[in-house]
């Protein structure tokens, strides 16, 4: 398909959100391709070069990626209907919103689930988790690498390594939709079974793709369009070089992601330099978080997400004194999602183009303008 050039978006208010994020120029013209076939050669070299990038940026070798048309959320049908017989055990190490979700979409399908819940702030101590696997033998366990709802990052590694230690028969789910692209994620090395994603946090690309990478075991399928038994001859064939139809994939959305792929994955900044960098942009915003006096809801910075911040407002203040103002200074940012502090915080995205690339003045913007309008506050209180 032919690659875009010379486009440029139109001025707009700045997206720092945790998903969608902004967006590249060339990312989003890529989506706006003429149309062509989903089985024709012009198309086929671009989804099977997506599925080899795909492996890349959560360095697998041997990971099978599933692209499909879908959000996040798609990824947690997949694994309740292909790795979970009704009756089984899940262990859902909840440290935020998208623990319950999970949970939830698990019970759905007939899966029994235990939740370990960390305190607000905090994510699931390894001891907990040896305890829980201890007691029950369980067929996953699922952890959320960063809950968008706290900002809570949890220690993937250390729990893939306690499964592997305690219950080697139990896979590793990683719910990575606001963690791929943006924090450390070593596949292979870790031993994990299952990271899910979806196309509009970290990997840059517009909403409509659920991305998921699968060591192959044997799967059952209980569900139609969410069965790898399905798709997996579709990967392989893109992959393979050929094309196969089981639905129809979203071309232009599929052209776009192959754009942000070839951005993260074969440009002069390695995925190491990318992680890297989130973590210096993150440490930028929560540096200033703190000179304002603000608290985030993470409590230990070494388990704070480098994708994004979120923040408490200070005592007697509240989401309309401080969103808004932030609208008036083109910053958009998110309210509260975590029921039990929802109106108490307020979440600050920094993934993709506005963390890598300092040219654009993303993360100067948000700090610029929660230096005014927390500055505004106080002068309005004396
Ligand atoms: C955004 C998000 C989801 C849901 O993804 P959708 O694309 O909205 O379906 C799931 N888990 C986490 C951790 C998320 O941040």
């Amino acid at each position: 398909m032919a690659q875009p050039t010379g486009f440029k978006q139109e001025p707009h208010r700045l997206l720092t959100i945790p998903g969608p994020i902004e967006v590249a120029d060339d990312v989003l013209y890529a989506n706006a391709h003429y149309s062509v076939s989903h089985v024709g050669a012009d198309f086929i070299p671009i989804f099977g070069d997506c599925i080899r990038m795909t492996r890349d940026v959560v360095f697998t070798q041997s990971g099978q990626p599933f692209i499909i048309a879908g959000s996040g959320t798609l990824g947690w049908d997949e694994v309740a209907s292909n790795l979970v017989e009704p009756g089984e055990n899940a262990l859902v190490l909840h440290s935020g919103y998208f623990g319950d979700s999970f949970a939830d979409c698990l019970e759905t399908y007939g899966a029994k689930v235990t939740q370990i819940k960390a305190p607000v702030g905090e994510a699931v101590k390894m001891d907990q988790l040896k305890a829980a696997l201890q007691e029950k033998k369980y067929k996953i366990v699922t952890v959320t690498h960063v809950d968008t709802s706290t900002g809570v990052l949890s220690d993937v590694k250390a729990v893939a390594q306690t499964v592997k230690e305690v219950s080697p028969d139990t896979l590793v789910i990683v719910d990575g939709v606001c963690s791929v692209a943006s924090e450390e994620i070593k596949f292979d090395d870790w031993g994990l079974d299952v990271v899910l994603t979806a196309s509009q946090k970290g990997l840059g690309t517009p909403p409509g793709l659920s991305i998921l990478v699968f060591e192959q075991r044997k799967a059952p399928a209980t569900s139609y369009y969410a069965s790898w038994k399905r798709w997996l001859p579709i990967m392989k064939a893109y992959e393979a070089g050929t094309a196969a139809y089981f639905a129809t994939p979203p071309v232009n959305l599929i052209n776009a992601f192959y754009t942000s792929l070839k951005t993260i994955t074969r440009s002069s900044m390695t995925v190491d330099e990318r992680i890297k960098l989130h973590r210096e942009a993150s440490k930028r915003v929560k540096d200033a978080v703190s000179k304002l006096g603000l608290k985030q809801v993470a409590t230990d910075p070494a388990f704070a997400a480098n994708g994004m911040t979120a923040v408490y407002f200070p005592e007697g203040v509240t989401a309309p004194q401080v969103i808004p103002e932030l609208l008036q200074q083109s910053i958009i940012v998110a309210g509260g999602l975590h029921k039990d502090i929802k109106d108490k915080y307020f979440r600050i995205g920094h993934m993709g183009v506005t963390a890598v690339d300092p040219s654009r003045g993303d993360i100067d913007k948000v700090i610029k303008g929660l230096n005014t309008t927390f500055a505004g506050l106080s002068a309005n209180k004396q």
